[in-house]
């Protein structure tokens, strides 16, 4: 504990107000006692007309509520209570202009007082500006689930939408089809035309699936030169005229030919890989049997 003995208020309050996030003391009914620091309006709106104002004044009602569930949570608690929460303009009713005008993301740090401010129990609130590194958890997100080369998901997020999908099929019987294709004589592509040629075919590929496929669909680049396409809500019967289609529009558009095994989930499956499995020995029939095909079972 410091010895304020050796400040003069003035220092004291100076020093207060050079915080470099912003501490509010917040009353449990959710009024702005004082604000102290958080100036710099790279980071943080000018808060100062808060004081005296209350939550609901300020705040639209789902975030009021949330905030004075948070206060009521760290008050019972009687120790530190962390959250993290984004305020973005629509949230706000009347801060200072200057500011970010971006959604912001803040983690509280939220410290029940141990006296009463304005004869309520009160918490000091102190809110950090986390926008940069949420934005970088959500382009580490989104990198670690994409194929750099085509800009499909790949094999990771391909599995967790399998599982996702596979729950909902087990649980509500929402229907789900699975299509694996791989690109014929690929090696040939890549030792006549070169490896260049090779990577434009697979991008063209990817473009195709993303072009000709719902909204809904969810194709993917398993690896080398195996796609997949989850068709979530539609059976095997409705997804071969759109496989076949897919089938045509990639060799018209990139001159080489695809083999692929379709198959929906059925009720004996126990997990996405049993699905996954039956299209991929129909994607081995679909070689055997002479390729630039789409097998059904
Ligand atoms: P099949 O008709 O039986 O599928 O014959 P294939 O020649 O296509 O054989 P396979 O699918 O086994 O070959 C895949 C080849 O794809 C092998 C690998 O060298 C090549 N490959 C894998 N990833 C890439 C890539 O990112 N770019 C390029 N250019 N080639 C790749
Ligand atoms: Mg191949």
């Amino acid at each position: 504990m410091a010895d304020l003995s050796l400040f003069s208020n003035e220092q004291i309050a100076a020093l207060l107000s050079s915080l470099p996030d912003p501490a509010f003391i917040i009353t449990r009914a959710g009024r702005y006692a004082a604000l102290f620091g958080g100036t710099d309006t790279r980071y943080y709106h000018d808060g100062s007309s808060l004081v005296g104002k209350y939550l609901c004044d300020v705040l639209n009602e789902e975030k009021t509520a949330w905030f004075l569930a948070q206060i009521a949570i760290a008050l019972a608690a009687g120790g530190l209570h962390v959250v993290e929460y984004p305020l973005a303009a629509d949230d706000i009713k009347g801060v200072g202009g200057a500011g970010p005008v971006e959604t912001i993301w803040f983690e509280g740090r939220v410290q029940p007082l141990q006296y009463q401010v304005m004869g309520e129990d009160a918490v000091l609130w102190v809110a950090n500006n986390i926008t940069a590194s949420k934005k970088l958890e959500a382009l580490l997100r989104m990198q670690s689930e994409t194929d750099a080369l085509s800009g499909l998901p790949n094999r990771r997020k391909l599995i967790s939408s399998l599982t996702e999908h596979f729950e909902l099929f087990a649980r509500y019987k929402t229907p789900a089809s699975v299509l694996i294709f791989d690109i014929d004589h690929f090696k040939s592509i890549n030792d006549t035309r070169g490896h260049l040629a090779g990577d434009k075919t697979i991008t063209t590929t990817a473009e195709v699936c993303r072009r000709e496929l719902r909204a809904t669909d969810f194709p993917s680049r398993l690896g080398g030169d195996e796609f997949v396409v989850l068709m979530p809500h539609t059976g095997s019967i409705q997804a071969l005229p759109i496989a076949e289609r897919l089938r045509l529009r990639i060799e018209e558009q990139t001159g080489a030919t695809i083999s692929g095994g379709l198959s929906e989930m059925t009720g004996g499956d126990l997990s996405y890989e049993d699905v996954l499995k039956r299209s991929d020995d129909a994607l081995y029939r679909a070689k055997r049997d002479g390729r630039n095909r789409i097998v059904h079972r």
